[in-house]
């Protein structure tokens, strides 16, 4: 019998927001992994650069972009130029994601449009322009970082639960397209992980989501990321469509 094999050697991925948090995480295990890895950021080049770096101690190729996912034309940029300058592109990891909470009667138009477009737009921009090269290839993973609340709901978050929720709709449609030319496309619903969109939320809400959680504590960003390289191996080649929960417990 062969060996199980989780590496992604010869493998180029390309990760949204991967500057910190979630994403930085998947970033440096696909790398350790044996990938190239591109991603983007929105601000802080200075974390970049860090992440940039730990990929290169790696032994890896990187690159990254600043590039907004909500904005098109920089989305779809920031995919090409990673063909140009990795030659491939194999995994697409759409990580990016911000919340804008507010109860329904002061949901604004803005903080609605801009969850969307970020979220759910952002990721479908991003599917569209990787499609392609995996197409050709024959050969791909799309993962979107969904959430838990996409199932279960979450009272001042609308817009970030229907944008979670509408990425579920695209991945089981995305599967259903893409999986006759060998591309799998799944999502990865994270309880609570320890990450700056977490550390700012009231002590109250923190107290309650861990005494729901059935393992009696918050996620790492490295256990939402192992997740993620096992779905973009070859070892996950008969997973498509799904929705895999990684939250310890809390929805159970
Ligand atoms: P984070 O706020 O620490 O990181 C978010 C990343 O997305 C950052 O790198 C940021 O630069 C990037 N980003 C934001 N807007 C962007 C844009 N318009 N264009 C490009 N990049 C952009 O958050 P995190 O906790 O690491 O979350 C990562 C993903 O996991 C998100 O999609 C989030 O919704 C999801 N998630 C997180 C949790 C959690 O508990 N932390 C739970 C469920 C789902």
């Amino acid at each position: 019998m062969e060996m199980l094999t989780l590496s992604l050697e010869g493998k180029v991925a390309f990760v949204t927001g991967g500057s910190r948090g979630i994403g930085r995480a998947i970033v440096t295990r696909l790398a350790a992994q044996g990938a190239d890895v591109a991603f983007t950021y929105k601000q802080n080049e200075e974390a970049a650069n860090s992440v940039l770096e730990q990929v290169e101690s790696l032994g890896r190729r990187c690159v990254c972009f600043r590039a907004d996912v909500s904005v098109r034309e920089q989305a779809e940029g920031a995919i090409e130029e990673t063909v140009r300058k990795l030659g491939r592109l194999d995994i697409l990891v759409n990580n990016a994601g911000i919340t804008r909470d507010a109860l329904l009667l002061r949901m604004s138009d803005e903080r609605w449009e801009e969850v969307i477009q970020v979220n759910l737009t952002g990721a479908f921009y991003c599917s569209r322009a990787a499609s392609k090269h995996m197409l050709k290839n024959r050969w791909g993973r799309i993962i979107n970082i969904t959430s838990v609340v996409a199932i279960s709901g979450n009272a001042g978050q609308a817009n970030y639960a229907a944008a979670k929720a509408g990425l579920i709709g695209l991945t089981k449609s995305l599967a259903k397209e893409l999986g006759s030319r060998g591309i799998t496309v799944n999502a990865i619903a994270p309880g609570f992980i320890k990450t700056e969109m977490t550390e700012s939320l009231p002590e109250e809400m923190k107290v309650k989501v861990l005494s729901q959680t059935i393992l009696g504590r918050f996620g790492e960003p490295d256990e939402v990321a192992n997740v993620v390289a096992f779905i973009a191996s070859e070892a996950a080649s008969f997973i498509t469509g799904q929705v895999i929960t990684v939250d310890g417990g809390l929805t159970l």
